[in-house]
Order: structure tokens, then sequence, then C-alpha cells
């Protein structure tokens, strides 16, 4: 990779996270421990000199991946050169039809691999389920406050409308943590890889619209607690819910778990 990068002359873009891993065992890592074969159609978010894209196209049926940066392409042409299974899509996965670019494929299994560019974490992950991919498991590389709000516990500091949003389609777990030593150039934040699992039992939640606003509502300002937060809901229904876990409307949302959210969505 450093020799590709100094033969183009390639200079590192900050405005596109651009922290390339550097470290092979970490790579192979991911690559084993996301579990891709040969049946498994990967979607890569930000391809950089193709150091992941190389191990994921060895193990698995094909990989599409997305890069904004033009100015890489003779890098990872050359990088590519000998894998026939790998499609670069030289766009914003933001505004991708990333939908519409999987249908012309097979395959049995739908993993999202990545070393995601850390300013847009949170939208990617939000596209992949607003578009509805309908993904069997996405493993991650984000930074490491970041990845621990995926998999806050309740009632933690880093629980919030975003643990219940990601926790409702997936089983989160955390995979390693990773220096930032292991990039390059190295960012002045620790990474983590994450798992996500596709849930194989869904919630039952009748209004999912009404759930996840009901969530957003309640975390809105976070030192405030559910009857100021949720001024314009039915506050008698809330607090019937919540007299049945021996909780008043004085509670904060950190302290209320999934399934409580969904049995007060479900109620109103
Ligand atoms: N996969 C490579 C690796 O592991 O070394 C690069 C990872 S680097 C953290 C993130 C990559 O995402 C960069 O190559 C960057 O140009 C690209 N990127 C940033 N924003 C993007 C976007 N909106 N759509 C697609 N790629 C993007």
């Amino acid at each position: 990779m450093k020799d590709l990068i100094e033969k183009y002359d390639f200079k590192f873009k900050k405005k596109f996270g651009q922290n390339f891993l550097k470290d092979k065992n970490i790579l192979q890592n991911i690559v084993l421990k996301s579990e891709v074969d040969k049946e498994t159609l990967v979607i890569e978010i930000g391809v950089g000199a193709a150091a992941l894209t190389k191990y994921l196209s060895d193990s698995a049926k094909n990989v599409l991946a997305y890069e904004i940066d033009e100015t890489l392409k003779p890098i990872i042409n050359e990088s590519l050169i000998d894998k026939d299974n790998v499609e670069v899509l030289y766009i914003d996965f933001l505004n991708s039809t990333v939908k519409e670019d999987i249908k012309k494929y097979n395959y049995s299994k739908l993993y999202v691999v990545a070393n995601l560019p850390y300013y847009i974490t949170t939208p990617i992950i939000e596209k992949i389920i607003n578009d509805k991919l309908n993904v069997d498991k996405i493993v991650v590389m984000v930074q490491k406050e970041v990845g621990d709000r995926f998999s806050a516990k309740v009632g933690s500091k880093q629980y919030n409308s975003l643990t219940i949003f990601l926790n409702y389609y997936f089983d989160i777990k955390k995979i390693m943590d990773v220096s930032r030593n292991c990039f390059v150039p190295a960012p002045n934040v620790d990474s983590v890889i994450v798992e996500m699992k596709k849930k194989e039992k869904k919630y039952n939640v009748q209004n999912e619209e009404l759930f996840f606003k009901l969530v957003r509502d309640s975390f809105r300002y976070k030192r405030k607690n559910l009857r100021n937060n949720l001024k314009n809901y039915n506050l008698d229904i809330i607090s019937q819910v919540l007299s049945n876990y021996n909780l008043d409307l004085n509670v904060r949302a950190e302290n209320l778990t999934i399934d409580q959210f969904i049995e007060i969505s479900n109620k109103l």
C-alpha cells in the first residue's frame, strides 16, 4: 500500500476521513471474524487503497464497493488488478442507489464490511437500515466512543436513542479494540470493530414510526425527565405503564429498556 501511495503521489484527505488500515493482522481478522464466504455479497463503504477490499475479494462471492474519492482510482485499479469479483463505484455512498445496485447480484447472504469514514458513521448505518437492504450482518470499524454507544447498556452514559434504534434491528457485539497506530495517517481517536447481526426475532411494535418518534423525543433533552421531554404525549398512559415497573414520570430515558419503550408506544 505504501508503495502505491508513493507511486501515485496520493495526498490523504482529512475531509473524507481517510485513515487507511495498515495492519495486516487486523485486516485478516476483520474478514475472518465477519465469516464472509463464497455465498456472500459484501458491500464495502470506503475503499481507500483497497487493503480490506483485497481480503474481502478472496473470501466473498462478490464485493460491491463505494469510494467517494476518484483520485484513488489508479491505486485501486492496480491493487485489484487480479480481482474479478469486485466492482468499485466512485460515488458518495450516502447518495447511492445501493438497493438498485445490488439487484444484479445473486447471493444468499448480504454483509456490510467496512472501515468506515468516521465523520459519517451514523448516516451510513441509518442509510443501510432505512434503504431496507435487509443485510444479514454488518461488521464495521468505528471510532471507539461511537462503538461504545452502539452496544451501551441501559442506565449507562452512552445509552441513547441510537443505541435503541440499532438494537431494535441487530444483536450487537464488540469484536476488538484497534489502536490508532494501526492506521496511516494515525487518527487522534482509537477504534473498535463492531458486529451487528440481524435479529432473528422481531419485536412486536404496532407502529414503528410512533415508536421511533417516542424514543427520539424521550432523549431530546438529556438532562430532562420523561414528563418534560414528552409534554405532547398522553402522560397518563405513560405513567400507567411506568408504574408496572415501579417507575414514574421523573425517570430519564436512559433508564428505560427497549421493551419498556415498546410497551409505552403500543399503548399510546
Ligand atoms: N477501506 C480502507 C482501509 O481500511 O484502509 C479505507 C478506510 S478510510 C477510514 C474511509 C474511506 O471512505 C476513504 O477512502 C474515504 O475516501 C472514503 N469515503 C469517505 N466518505 C465517503 C462517502 N460518502 N462515500 C464513499 N466513500 C467515502
